[in-house]
């Protein structure tokens, strides 16, 4: 690479003294983090089924976040297509843990996809309450559909809209993310590098003036926004947080986070011949030389004015499905009725789905989704989704299989395997054990000599075409 770091790069040597370090930090290979899924395992749990595979270090100031080695590739691994964990980059959980969201919050994450944000910040809720996770671009939001999937949430809805002008009138939310479009420049430790031109700046630097705009509005008095993003450019950070602070007149205040990321730096007081507005030292930068991360920026904004709240509106919960249905399904499995607790079941294009019963994202908007697939409702006995078997599995006590390490693996590579039938089970769909955890479904046969024949329903696009690691 002759030409790096590029031109829209170097100007970074005037406010940084550790330039060459800078310079080296985006050569050098970025390391990926597992935040754990607290609904499934513990930290301590996953650091032991993990353990010999992948090098995990755990990170100070993410309880349940694992730094890995450069070379691990935790996607490929059994714990992963589990639903163990999500798998991001580093910096990618500061904002997460800046907005704070907890319990009985009702959260809007406006730029979601590809989504691991939105994992984590459904998880922070508990599985419970109210996440909308919007992105203009639809096409982008499959892979938040599948950590969904993993995770087994039921507090998510999806929508599609344009973030800069979000419906306002159906409703506020106590806790917005903003994590925006921008020039990626953090990302070139990743090898990425986009458009930097002054055209495409102006451009982008309008569009999350408008988001954060929108935000504002949408976001209750008291309620808090983060606003981040994975570029340097001041114009898109500093610049932009300066501008709305003195177009809000008062009405918002930048906070200083409640930790701090090892090496990270605040915000910058100048650059370019331009001061910032005194609030940004609070804002978070994460340099790569001094973070060994991509590069980040992050804020953390109060709505502070008295204004009255906008009236709480929430879309209804769709009609229950029937009781027989949901129990006919689980009933198989004898799964414990506790597990169900709280949940509200419903038919939705010919699928059977799951949202939590608390779950109250405001009315009058067009939700592209809303909770976890439990089933297909077609032939006459429909069988759980692989995203269902692993959320409610655990408490099932008939039709389990419990998988050794080869005859898990075979099921993973989507291979028919022989196995003595155990005690309970019997011809028909099965859930899947391995090393206590529920991991999806195959539907199990009975051969005329006894023995037991199992055809795996691991989801297709799950397979891996390498052998499986010997976790045992
Ligand atoms: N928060 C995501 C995550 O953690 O996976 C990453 C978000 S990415 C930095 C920015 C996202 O903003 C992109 O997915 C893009 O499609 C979306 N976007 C761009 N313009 C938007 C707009 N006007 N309204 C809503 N989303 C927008």
């Amino acid at each position: 690479m002759t030409d790096f770091p590029p031109p829209h790069l170097a100007r970074y040597a005037a406010v940084l003294t550790d330039y060459d370090a800078f310079v080296d930090a985006l050569r050098a290979p970025l390391p990926q983090t597992l935040a754990v899924n607290g609904l499934r395992t513990t930290a301590e749990a996953l650091a032991g089924l993990i353990a010999g595979r992948l090098q995990a270090t755990a990170i100070p100031w993410f309880p349940g976040a694992f730094r890995l080695a450069a070379e691990d590739r935790p996607g490929r691994d059994w714990t992963f297509t589990a639903g163990l964990y999500t798998v991001q980059e580093e910096a990618s959980l500061v904002p997460v843990r800046m907005l704070a969201v907890a319990p009985g919050h009702r959260v809007l994450d406006l730029c979601a996809a590809p989504g691991n944000k939105t994992a984590q910040l459904a998880l922070a809720l508990g599985n419970r309450g109210t996440l909308v996770a919007n992105d203009l671009k639809l096409a982008r939001m499959t892979p938040l559909f599948d950590v969904c999937r993993r995770l087994g949430l039921v507090n998510v809805s999806t929508t599609g809209h344009d973030g800069a002008v979000y419906p306002v009138a159906d409703g506020q939310f106590d806790r917005i993310l903003v994590d925006a479009p921008c020039t990626a420049e953090g990302k070139a430790r990743r090898g990425y590098l986009r458009d930097s031109t002054p055209a495409f700046r102006a451009w982008i630097t309008g569009q999350q003036r408008a988001l954060l705009r929108r935000a504002l509005a949408l976001c209750r008095p008291g309620g808090r926004i983060v606003y981040s993003t994975c570029t340097f450019a001041p114009e898109e950070n500093e610049a932009v947080l300066s501008d709305l602070l003195e177009e809000s007149g008062g009405r918002l205040r930048l906070l200083a986070p409640d930790f701090e990321v090892p090496g990270a730096t605040p915000g910058l007081e100048a650059f370019g011949g331009r001061r910032f507005h005194p609030e940004l030292r609070h804002a978070r930068r994460l340099w790569p030389q001094r973070t060994d991360t991509g590069g980040f920026f992050a804020a953390l904004l109060e709505r502070v004015d008295d204004a009255p709240p906008a009236p709480v509106s929430a879309a209804p919960l769709p009609p229950a499905a029937p009781a027989a249905l949901v129990e006919g399904l689980l009933e198989r499995f004898a799964v414990a009725p506790e597990r169900l607790a709280g949940l509200h079941f419903f038919e939705e294009r010919r699928h059977l789905r799951v949202l939590d019963g608390a779950h109250a994202p405001p009315a009058g908007i067009a939700y592209e989704t809303r909770g976890l697939d439990v089933s297909r409702l077609r032939g006459a006995r429909p069988k759980p989704t692989t995203a269902a078997a692993m959320a409610f599995g655990p408490g099932a006590t008939r039709n389990l299989l419990d998988l050794d390490a080869p005859a898990f693996a075979a099921w993973r590579a989507r291979r028919e395997v022989r196995l003595p039938v155990p005690a309970g089970a019997s011809p028909g769909p099965v859930l899947i054990r391995h090393r206590g955890l529920v991991t999806g479904t195959g539907f199990l046969r009975v051969d005329d000599d006894g023995k037991g024949r199992l055809e795996s329903q691991f989801p297709k696009a799950w397979v891996r075409d390498e052998p499986f690691p010997d976790d045992d």
